[in-house]
């Protein structure tokens, strides 16, 4: 593995440039005192203002540009991510810390992504409508709706970026991208490709920063539409700032995702399915399983079936075959957790099962599997790791308001084999996506991804082409009338 540090810049007006403001380095989470990953100075609010006026500047040609060549650059940028798909795996594993097979999964991901959206630019466009006038067609035409402010989180480093980035583009908007300060390198790799790929100088702009540089980007005039992946409290605060300036907005946060488990489910497969849920990717996923509800009889049997499988989870280096659970991001995000389930601990809840972590240095946390109430904090709050929570419910009626019973509503999952259960789960689960004997984890790029309550914002949802058009752009009616005829 390349273990050098690379020096990072931040893209400004299709200009590689070294960040005006502080030094600033990301380190490998399984090698903290190692080899920095990457250095860089962050962006400043002037070089802020600089991209702006490149985003802006750039936005007609881009426009003018077409949906099928813009879906062309998309296209070569998917390639170029498949030649480099092994290296850019390496990296995020280096950066983030997640399992390699984790981030070959994202690297693929994303390139069926980019592929997905640069084919959207050959479907139909708009609607026509009967006109009472002879000589004349109706049509909405859809337009870029302008600069696009898009700010990521760490625990997707190329995905959620590209989820947001490639639609943006595609319907012929300038970008300013303020990716996470964990994981710098992996932004830079991404707008490597897409400036090789042609996306034209000022058409996409990235900002390296903290997060006071992606409350002045979403808080900019300038900016017509923010898209936002992160926590509640951040996304509350860019919601204060961006709708009252009429901007469009777009938010996907944090959840607490509940699995309810039926007595007729047939365990082992719903403890893979949760356990996968739970822990994978270090439990670092918005839609990972956070409290699991055991409706009636089936407690004990289901604890049996959880608790080895806990147990048997290989916690160590992400570059290391046989890992199944890497380290966590950070230094804060390990005290973090450790914290929360100390506390969980001392509100009463019995640690079930744990898994041994290496003993070098490295952000590890054990993957932690809890017996407790509804009441602990844990219950309540999300917490940013491999913890998941087990609950007791008297039956449906008691396991469903235990389920909604948070502020969030992201993803949730149901294991049974009766339908008509399936089916009032469906309806009466508060979460934006609903999975029966799946896994809460993972979605289908094709379907509108999105939550509700406290984990969304009622915004066109993320992934499926026709509501990322319908966020991307404007819509407007066009009457196309024959001129007269001149008879004279
Ligand atoms: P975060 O909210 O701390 O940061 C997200 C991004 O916002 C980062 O780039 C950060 O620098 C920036 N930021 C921080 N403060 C800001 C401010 N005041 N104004 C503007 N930008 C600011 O989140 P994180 O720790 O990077 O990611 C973990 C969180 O993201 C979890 O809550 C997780 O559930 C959530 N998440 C949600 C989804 C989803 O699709 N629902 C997906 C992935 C992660």
């Amino acid at each position: 593995m390349n273990t050098t540090t690379i020096h990072l810049r931040q893209l400004i007006g299709g200009t590689w440039a070294d960040g005006a403001g502080v030094p600033q380095r990301s380190e490998d989470p399984a090698d903290p005192a190692g080899v920095s990953v990457a250095e860089y100075s962050t962006a400043t609010e002037e070089q802020l203002e600089q991209a702006m006026a490149a985003a802006g500047a750039a936005a007609q040609d881009w426009d003018r540009r077409g949906l099928l060549g813009r879906g062309q650059v998309l296209r070569r940028a998917a390639q170029l991510m498949e030649d480099r798909a092994e290296d850019l795996a390496v990296l995020m594993t280096r950066e983030q810390g997640k399992s390699l097979a984790d981030s070959r999964g994202e690297v693929g991901a994303s390139i069926e992504t980019l592929h997905y959206h640069a084919a959207a630019a050959r479907r139909p466009d708009g609607a026509t409508y009967p006109s009472g006038h002879p000589d004349e067609v109706v049509r909405t035409v859809r337009r870029p709706v302008g600069t696009v402010a898009v700010v990521t989180p760490w625990n997707f480093p190329l995905q959620i970026p590209v989820w947001k980035i490639a639609p943006a583009l595609l319907w012929g908007n300038p970008v300013v991208w303020k990716p996470a300060s964990d994981t710098p390198a992996m932004a830079v790799a991404l707008a490597e490709i897409l400036v090789e790929a042609g996306v034209p100088d000022g058409v996409l702009n990235l900002l390296l920063g903290p997060g006071h540089l992606g409350a002045a980007l979403v808080g900019h005039p300038g900016t017509a539409a923010v898209t936002f992946t992160g926590s509640v409290p951040v996304g509350h605060s860019i919601r204060d700032a961006v709708i009252p300036r009429g901007a469009k907005l777009q938010m996907e946060l944090g959840g607490h995702n509940a699995a309810v488990v039926l007595p007729d489910a047939h365990l082992p497969s719903a403890a893979d399915a949760i356990v996968a849920a739970a822990m994978g990717s270090t439990g670092q996923k918005c839609t990972a399983t956070r409290r699991i509800i055991a409706v009636g009889d089936c407690y004990d049997e289901l604890v049996g079936e959880l608790v080895g499988r806990v147990e048997a989870l290989v916690v160590g280096r992400g570059a290391d075959a046989g890992t199944a659970l890497g380290p966590v991001v950070s230094a804060k995000a390990r005290d973090q957790i450790t914290a929360a389930v100390q506390q969980a601990t001392d509100e009463g809840a019995e640690v079930l099962a744990t898994a041994p972590v290496p003993d070098t240095p490295g952000h590890w946390v054990s993957p932690t599997l809890l017996a407790g109430t509804p009441e602990l904090t844990i219950c309540r709050e999300e917490v940013f790791g491999p913890v998941t929570t087990l609950l007791r419910a008297a039956d449906l009626d008691a396991a469903i308001e235990l389920a909604n019973g948070t502020d969030f509503g992201l993803t949730a999952s149901v294991f049974t084999r009766d339908e008509r259960v399936a089916r009032r789960c469906v309806d009466e689960l508060v979460a934006g996506l609903v999975k029966v004997n799946a896994p809460s984890t993972g979605s289908e790029l094709h379907a509108p991804f999105g939550g509700l309550r406290d984990s969304s914002f009622p915004a066109p949802r993320e992934q499926a082409s026709d509501s990322a058009a319908e966020f991307f752009t404007v819509s407007k009616t066009a009457y196309l009338r024959l001129a007269p005829e001149d008879n004279s």
